[in-house]
Order: structure tokens, then C-alpha cells, then sequence
């Protein structure tokens, strides 16, 4: 089923079409003085300025704190079926030439791809999907054979059970959509290394793809260290999941990866991974337990490193724990930075959106400080452009990160 005509109208309090006009895509509750016609949940309807003045076309979400999601600025388009596989078409368009260093893409990313609340990722032949907003969710249908067709796979698997849903006031989901059962294990290669991805159970979709480019780079710069020094390095890599750090930096030469997770799941596949990639199973160790008390342990057994990976988890999942996010934050980087080598590098990671990119620099410059070390900010780190942001939609910025280099 595709929309055909307008379900109501949410009218705003004056003033409140400043962010629209703006083409910030979120309408919050408080904007809305009115809500004409009776839209359902994912229903379309026009935002209004209090003067009446046409400003978007939009999803509405009756139970959201996001209360409406535009899908359109321009009054003309006729938000039916043809123009979300428009939509979707371009999307996938858009990572073509990524096909050539990996079959690990990002195909749709929610706002930033005029889609909000959908996110699908490719792994080989197998589409992974989350639906997390009331919009995408009601025209789930059309979105889902528009992926089949422009991703050029049959095999179309949900994994709409993340907590965002219950926001939406949708209930979690999970399972087979389109084709066959995929299997335990979705084998992918990314710049020439393997991955084995469960699509069912995996984090995410069943990886972090968002940090290709940064793999890439960590492989770059221990290939960099090795000509430089003569040596082969030594990589720390803190919340590792299943590896992908490790991997890239063993097979460009390091001469041992400690990976470090509290999900024993996650270091098997690690261990499969890097036999799948003929690697030398002396070149890892994988160690099962929390990072802020390995980090400890290894301080007291006087380990030092060349490289040392930070990726946490999201430590603020709001603005309200932004305080104590940064605590975190700061924390894990000091004790990280007390196990740094000097001339050894620091790729320091959130993916918290909650904690902008100037926050995340003071904060990491503060635990620079208390450390007594001294670093070079030699550049700055983002998800890769599948996952792209729309200038309009800052929210859609999240991963950012700061390649360290200890003096
Ligand atoms: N760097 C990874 C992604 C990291 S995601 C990659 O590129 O694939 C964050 C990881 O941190 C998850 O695997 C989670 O299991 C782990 N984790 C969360 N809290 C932790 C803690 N306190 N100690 C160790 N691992 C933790």
C-alpha cells in the first residue's frame, strides 16, 4: 500500500517553523499547536505554519517524542510509492563505487537519505533492515521490494529490535522478510579481509560498518610504523567486538593484537575471523573481560603499546547522561593513554550523538593532561560516507574520532 493523499495536518505555534524553514526534519510535540484531519500512526500529513503556510510534507508518529518525520520540502512531490523507491534507488546509487573495496554497505541511512527511521545494510547478497520510526514502518512494503530491486538481492532480513521502536510506540521485530533463512554466518570481505557476520544476533545489523575507513587507516598507519621504526607494532584494541581492528592491523604487519570485549560471542567470531583470513592465530590474544579493569591490569603489569584502538559503546544514550558519559570517556582515554608508547598512536572513538565533536576533543585533551602525556591531534575520524550526514540533520552525526599521535 503507497500514500496517496494526506491523512491530516499538524498546524505549529508561531515561531515554531523556524527549524522547518530550516529543513531540520524532526517536528517535536511542543511545536505543534494542532492536529487537523486524524492521522493514524505513519500517516502522511502537511506541516503548517501557524499562518497556514505549507512547509513539509511528513510521517506522523502519534506516540513518538519525535512527533513527525518530513519526508519532503517541496510542496509539488506527491509523497506515493514511486517516489519512496525513488528514494530508495538513490540511496543505493549512491554507495555504487563502494562495491569496489568491500560487500559491506550501508545502503539507506534513515534522515540523511530522505528515508528517517530506515536503515538497511548489505552483506554480500543479504539485505539487513531496521524500520524505527512510525513512517518507514507503514510503508514498509513499498520500502522493502524497492530495496529488493535497486540492492539487486532476494534475501531480505529484519532487525527492528532495537529499543528506538519502543519509542515509536512500535513493537520490537525480528526475523526473515524476503527469501531464504540467512546463515549462522554471512561471509563479507572488506579491503581484502573476511568477515563473518550473524546477521540475527550480531550487533547492529551484525556489524560496525560504520568503521571501514578507520580500519583501513589503522592498516595504513602500522604499514607506516613499520618503515619508520623497523620494528613490528604492538596494537591494543579496546572494545573490539569481533576483531575488525585487530584484524586489519595484524594483516598489515603488527606483530601482536590484544583485543579486548566483555562478549565472549563476539571474540569466537574473532577467533573464526582471523583463521578464515589464514592469519596466525600467535599474532591475537583475546581476552574476555572488562576494558576499564584490563586496562588497569595491564598498567600494573608494565605493558606498553604502539597502537591502542578505543571504540565504546554509545556511554550517552541521551543529553541527560552527557556528564556522566564524559566521565567515562575521559576515564577509559587516560588510562589508555598511560599504556601508549611514546611515537605510538591513539584512535579514540564515540558514537555517543548526545557528545558533539568539540566536546569529545575537550575531553580527551583533558584526560591528555592528567596523564602527563603530550599528543598530536594528526587527524580527525568519522563513519564512512555510507554513512553519511545531511547538513540539515546534525543529529545524524555520531561517530567521530581523533588519530593521536604520542610525543
Ligand atoms: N570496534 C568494534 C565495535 C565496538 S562496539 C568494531 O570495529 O567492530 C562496542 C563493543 O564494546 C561491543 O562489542 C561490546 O560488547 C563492548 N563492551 C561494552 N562495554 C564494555 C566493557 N565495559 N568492557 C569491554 N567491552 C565492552
Amino acid at each position: 500500500m503507497s500514500i496517496t493523499a494526506p491523512a491530516g495536518a499538524l498546524v505549529l505555534r508561531p515561531g515554531k517553523e523556524r527549524s522547518l524553514a530550516r529543513r531540520h526534519p524532526w517536528v517535536y510535540p511542543g511545536a505543534i499547536a494542532r492536529v487537523e484531519g486524524s492521522p493514524g500512526s505513519g500517516d502522511l500529513v502537511a506541516v503548517l505554519g501557524a499562518d497556514r503556510r505549507w512547509l513539509a510534507w511528513a510521517a506522523y508518529s502519534p506516540d513518538s517524542g519525535i512527533r513527525a518525520r518530513c519526508w519532503s520540502f517541496r510542496e509539488a512531490d506527491r509523497i506515493d510509492g514511486a517516489w519512496l523507491a525513488g528514494r530508495v534507488s538513490e540511496a543505493v546509487a549512491r554507495r555504487a563505487h563502494l562495491r569496489e573495496h568491500t560487500d559491506a554497505v550501508r545502503l539507506v541511512f534513515g534522515e540523511a537519505d530522505g528515508l528517517p527511521g530506515l536503515v538497511a545494510d548489505r552483506y554480500g547478497g543479504q539485505i539487513v533492515v531496521q524500520l524505527q520510526a512510525a513512517g518507514v514502518e507503514k510503508q514498509r512494503e513499498v520500502l522493502l521490494d524497492a530495496l529488493c530491486e535497486s540492492g539487486g538481492c532476494r534475501d531480505l532480513f529484519d532487525r527492528s529490535d532495537s529499543a528506538l521502536r519502543a519509542r515509536e510506540g512500535l513493537a520490537a521485530a525480528s526475523g526473515v522478510l524476503r527469501g531464504a533463512e540467512p546463515p549462522a554466518q554471512v561471509e563479507v570481505r572488506e579491503h581484502g579481509i573476511t568477515y563473518l557476520v550473524d546477521v540475527r544476533r550480531g550487533h547492529k545489523t551484525g556489524m560496525y560498518i560504520d568503521q571501514r575507513d578507520n580500519r583501513a587507516l589503522l592498516a595504513r598507519r602500522v604499514e607506516r610504523f613499520r618503515a619508520l621504526h623497523g620494528r613490528a607494532p604492538r596494537v591494543l584494541n579496546c572494545f573490539c567486538y569481533t576483531g575488525g581492528f585487530s584484524l586489519s592491523a595484524v594483516r598489515a604487519g603488527a606483530l601482536v593484537a590484544v583485543s579486548v570485549d566483555s562478549s565472549a560471542d563476539a571474540l569466537a567470531t574473532g577467533e573464526r575471523q582471523a583463521q578464515a583470513n589464514a592469519l596466525p592465530a600467535s599474532a591475537f590474544a583475546w581476552r574476555c573481560s572488562d576494558v576499564f579493569d584490563e586496562l588497569k591490569e595491564l598498567h600494573a603489569a608494565g605493558e606498553r603499546f604502539d597502537f591502542i584502538v578505543l571504540d565504546p559503546p554509545k556511554f550517552a544514550s541521551s543529553h541527560q547522561q552527557v556528564e556522566r558519559a564524559a566521565r567515562a570517556y575521559k576515564d577509559v582515554n587516560l588510562r589508555a593513554l598511560r599504556l601508549l608508547d611514546e611515537g605510538g598512536e591513539l584512535l579514540t572513538f564515540s558514537c555517543s550523538g548526545a557528545i558533539d565533536p568539540d566536546l569529545f576533543q575537550k575531553i580527551v585533551a583533558g584526560a591528555i593532561i592528567d596523564s602527563g602525556t603530550d599528543c598530536l591531534l594528526r587527524g580527525r575520524l568519522g563513519a564512512g560516507e555510507d554513512h553519511a550526514m545531511r547538513m540539515t540533520h546534525p543529529e545524524g552525526e555520531y561517530l567521530k574520532g581523533l588519530l593521536l599521535e604520542r610525543l
